[in-house]
């Protein structure tokens, strides 16, 4: 229907150039939990945040259900995660995407670096890359041990990505300019385990370009990421989406909530409260007669007055 009516459009205007339709909305967010436990506070402000900044922008907002890692995946947690949104009154746009369907996708990006040589395997076990490298910002810096040609008898490993000394900027929309240089700060990353999981680093930055995501809005705990998923992009020729790095909700020791810190997971049994306590954490300033309201009200009211710049 939509071509026909295109169209009719090009014949009344024999002579100009058609105009092309976007192939995705100006604005396309999405929340990518890891199902290693249920949603607790931490995840629901991400969920808020990255909810209202789409929908205050008449945006669309994704799911996707992170579960590369089998050894993490705890049984039942995706099913959890999603019924704790529907509870809370968010609704998603299309269809939930989980990672461990998405392996074909995942080898195709990696097939396409390997024929570019910007990959190669790599044989060290972590002792031997701690022993002999700087602590960079994320841990130890990859030396490049393996950048040369493995022999063909060692041990099958690990796939890192090359990386570069170039600096990579990214204007993020909370902390201003960040800025990395891979091969110093980093060193050459995984992209797919020793045990064959595919690297959080590649999927996202493959789900992501896939999905039409415009704009990833995600804890600061990510930030350090971020640099890696943007020379990903440049090297699958992907376009970079726009960043919002929010503050990370931390229990009373300091600790970011995780499953691992063992955060207690939000009861949706009084949700209407728990959503006001994730946008006051967001620096919202919500009315006290909204707690009174039911969850239609308060998103009426959230959609409404969301302001991002009051983010903390
Ligand atoms: N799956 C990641 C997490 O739960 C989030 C990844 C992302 O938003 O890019 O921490």
């Amino acid at each position: 229907m939509h071509h026909s009516a295109r169209l009719t459009n090009e014949q009344s205007t024999a002579g100009f150039k058609t105009i092309q339709e976007p192939a995705f909305p100006t604005y396309r967010g999405r929340f990518a939990p890891s199902p290693t436990g249920p949603l607790h506070f931490g995840s629901l402000v991400a969920a808020v945040a990255s909810y209202l900044e789409a929908k205050s922008r008449n945006g669309e907002w994704l799911v996707r259900i992170e579960n590369l890692d089998p050894s993490r995946e705890i049984p039942g947690a995706s099913k959890e995660i999603l019924n704790a949104l529907e509870i809370f009154g968010m609704e998603w746009d299309g269809e939930v995407i989980y990672q461990n369907r998405r392996s074909e996708a995942y080898q195709a990006a990696l097939t396409l670096l390997k024929s570019r040589n910007l990959i190669y395997p790599c044989a060290c076990s972590r002792k031997e890359i701690a022993d002999s490298s700087i602590i960079g910002i994320d841990g130890p810096v990859y030396p490049g041990t393996c950048r040369g040609n493995l022999p063909d008898t060692a041990r099958a490993r690990a796939l890192r990505v090359r990386t570069g000394n170039n600096l990579i900027e990214i204007k993020d929309e909370l902390r201003g300019l960040i800025r990395q240089r891979l091969e110093s700060d980093i060193g050459d990353f995984i992209l797919r385990r020793a045990d064959g999981v595919f690297a959080y680093q590649l999927a996202v930055v493959v789900d992501d370009a896939e999905q039409g995501v415009t704009h990833v809005v995600r804890g600061k705990d990510l930030l350090n990421s971020t640099p890696r998923q943007v020379h990903l992009q440049q090297l699958l020729g992907y376009s970079t989406p726009a960043y919002m790095h929010l503050p990370v909700v931390v229990n009373t020791q300091g600790e970011k909530l995780s499953k691992q810190t063992r955060a207690t997971p939000v009861a949706p049994v009084d949700p209407v409260s728990q959503l006001i306590k994730a946008v006051r954490f967001l620096g919202q300033e919500p009315p006290a007669e909204l707690i009174e309201s039911n969850i239609v009200s308060f998103w009426e009211w959230a959609r409404k007055n969301w302001k991002s710049e009051l983010i903390p």
